[in-house]
């Protein structure tokens, strides 16, 4: 039990708090992408992905291409805490597919 238990976490993830990897890591939140394209969602190893752009990497407002069945769409990032499955969306100013 630590003092960050994630599960107290009943809201969005915040811009200014859950801004870098690390502090989402920290903080317990869980990421996975969404494809904008083909809908795809697929898990991401936060750890990996620290290990490959450093703790002070963002996720918010990137996107990587979609490997799903060549899709090669956008597939932005999310959250969710480790308990509730309800994802959120790591934009800062979503909008609408074209
Ligand atoms: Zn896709």
């Amino acid at each position: 039990m630590g003092a960050r238990n994630p599960e107290r976490y009943s809201s969005p993830p915040d811009w200014h708090t859950h801004r870098t990897l690390g502090q989402m890591k920290d903080a317990g939140w869980r990421l996975g992408t969404w494809c904008t394209n083909c809908g795809n969602a697929a898990p991401v190893d936060i750890d990996q992905l620290i290990e490959l752009r450093g703790r002070e990497a963002s996720p918010w407002d990137r996107y990587i291409v979609c490997g799903y069945r060549n899709c090669r769409g956008r597939a932005i990032f999310k959250a969710a805490t480790s308990r509730a499955d309800l994802w959120y969306r790591l934009t800062r100013n979503w909008t609408r597919g074209v």
